[in-house]
């Protein structure tokens, strides 16, 4: 659930597929703003956090895999939650931002924050708008969050 700073709950949609592409993506207009969310897409976010879980923290413990895939979904909400809640269009803000929340709200540890780092290197070839591959998303997001922390919303004020 994602609510915009004047109380409207952001609309969240679902479509179910296809893997690869979007895993969610928000629009704004002055009435309010939704999130579509790929299912398929979202699942395969999540097997992949397993995997590279269980590879990273050499363990199948099934409750670090858990926290490990929750981690990530929940990083995923956040961000699309920081594009309606800015708005901004700008991934590198609202990455920053969604992390900035989760810290504001006390949903991760430093730990927490090194694994959706490390998921995020993970993902390889992204789009320019992402700084083409996860390793420079990442990067760019730390590097926004030293240098100003939010809100980001400066950085792009178009509608999205
Ligand atoms: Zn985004």
């Amino acid at each position: 659930m994602c609510m915009l700073p004047n109380g409207v709950l952001v609309q969240e949609l679902t479509v179910p597929g296809p893997v690869g592409g979007f895993a969610g993506f928000t629009t704004v207009t002055p009435a309010g703003a939704s999130t579509t969310w790929n299912l398929a897409q979202l699942n395969n976010l999540a097997n992949m956090a397993v995997v590279l879980a269980g590879s990273t923290f050499h363990t199948s413990d099934p409750q670090v895999l858990l926290r490990a895939q929750t981690l990530v979904i929940e990083q995923l909400a956040f961000h699309e939650c920081a594009h309606a809640r800015l708005p901004t269009a700008n991934e590198f803000a609202a990455n920053a931002e969604s992390i900035e929340q989760m810290q504001a709200l006390g949903e991760i540890t430093p730990a927490d924050l090194q694994w959706i780092g490390t998921f995020t290197q993970s993902l390889g070839p992204q789009p320019p708008q992402y700084g083409g591959s996860g390793a420079a998303f990442w990067a760019g997001t730390i590097q926004l969050m030293n240098a100003s922390p939010g809100p980001h919303a400066t950085l792009d004020s178009r509608p999205i």
